[in-house]
């Protein structure tokens, strides 16, 4: 019998059922946070406020320093928001759409607006654009960022680009960090919108999977970039705690420059009375600080590590001889980027699928779910306990090959 055939019978006789679909903590990492849960905290903090009563909108001060710590800007330019720094994204579009930025024309009254979309990216950003009618222009991923020669021409040429999405660190889903001279063509490109804005979604800003700093990425702070180059209001920073703690019970933050803050918090102020400052200070008590939180850190990269090295081992074994595969290697974040064979991406999910292990649907990390080379599949390792992962990345490793074949033979 076929080889290929034979692996493929042998992992269907498994009967295995792995969910890769989403980059979650596994049950080990969230027991980390446990303490969380039932931990001594102060009701009144630095602000002299009772934490269990209303009011301090933009967040109690131990959490806008913990928070601007990790995004590198100043507490008072931090608003520390809910649990989601995705509805943070979502709702400055909104407000951008509505009200406008830096009292430039709201969206709304505009017949285009357009975003670039460094891609393979994450989905999530361009369900956003989705969800307002934004039009999405893909631009290709570098190993050092957006291709910038495209994105300086396009922002200088089209006022109807109104920004464009990044991951800066460990991106979704390749896993690279920005080069120090993309960070700075960012921060001083001529845009032909006055209110173009860099969506800075650095939601891994503290995941290394390594403790050593020279094997850490440190991405350069757009803030300081923006500043130098005379754009100090060009960036919105988002993170979260998701990753850290508990995704969906953790806290979100805002961060930009003093005029972006002022008119965020307006209408903040028109939205809510207070913040969930109970579970603000639980963070804050948790966590206490950046150092803090990078140590909780080199909890989850004890969890990490082995499923992302495991990632490496099993295609490096099943595939590194196979000039049409490629997969990234990450030094921190949640994902490995993996390329099939152009035009079989969908064939290898759908293989894989009657494996048994889930991916996320094919496609998915380029805009309109249209990756028009059809061979991205996004990897997230980090559910899985690590012997199922070893049998999900022979599945993708089969499924690579038998779609492959496949393709040939039609050709
Ligand atoms: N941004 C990126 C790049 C992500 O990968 C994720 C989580 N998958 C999020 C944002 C979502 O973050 P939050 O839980 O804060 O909404």
């Amino acid at each position: 019998m076929d080889e290929l055939q034979k692996e493929y019978d042998e992992l269907k006789a498994l009967n295995l059922n792995i969910d890769m679909t989403r980059g979650r903590p596994s049950a080990r990492q969230l027991a980390l946070s446990e303490r969380l849960l039932n931990i001594d905290f102060s009701y009144t903090g630095i602000d002299g406020v009772d934490v269990r009563n209303y009011g301090l909108i933009p967040g109690i001060t131990e959490a806008r320093q913990l928070m601007g710590e990790i995004l590198e800007e100043d507490a008072q330019n931090t608003l520390v928001v809910g649990s989601s720094s995705l509805q943070l994204m979502y709702e400055s579009v909104q407000r951008a759409i509505q009200y406008g930025v830096r009292g430039n024309v709201p969206w709304q009254k505009l017949n285009h607006v357009k975003f670039l979309c460094p891609s393979p990216g994450y989905d999530r950003h361009f369900t956003i654009c989705e969800a307002f009618n934004i039009d999405m222009i893909t631009v290709k991923l570098l190993e050092t960022g957006p291709d910038m020669d495209t994105v300086e021409k396009l922002v200088a040429e089209d006022p109807s680009i109104k920004g464009i999405w990044v991951v800066p660190q460990y991106q979704n889903p390749t896993g690279i960090t920005f080069s120090d001279e993309t960070v700075r063509r960012l921060a001083n490109m001529k845009v032909a919108a006055p209110d173009f804005t860099i969506f800075w979604d650095n939601a891994y800003a503290v995941h290394h999977l390594y403790d050593e700093t020279e094997n850490q990425d440190h991405v350069l702070d757009i803030g300081k970039c923006c500043r130098e180059a005379g754009n100090p209001d060009r960036y919105f920073k988002f993170a979260s705690l998701s990753k850290v703690t508990f995704p969906g019970s953790a806290i979100a933050a805002f961060a930009s420059s003093e005029q972006n803050i002022r008119e965020a918090k307006e209408h903040l102020f028109a939205q809510m009375i207070g913040s969930d400052k109970i579970n603000q200070m639980r963070h804050a008590t948790f966590l206490k600080n950046k150092k803090g939180v990078l140590e909780h850190m080199q909890k989850h990269a004890v969890e990490l590590r082995p499923k992302f090295e495991t990632v490496q081992e099993v295609l490096q074994e099943g595939l590194g001889d196979v000039d049409y595969a490629s997969w990234t290697n990450p030094k921190g974040g949640y994902f490995v980027s993996f390329n099939c064979k152009p035009g079989t991406a969908k064939r290898v999910v759908e293989i894989a699928e009657e494996l048994g292990v889930k991916f996320t649907e094919a496609g998915s990390t380029y805009p309109f779910c249209n990756d028009p080379y059809d061979q991205n599949i996004r990897i997230a390792p980090s559910m899985p306990i690590v012997e199922e992962l070893r049998q999900a990345m022979r599945v993708l490793v089969v499924a690579t090959k038998m779609a492959a074949e496949e393709s040939e033979n039609a050709a």
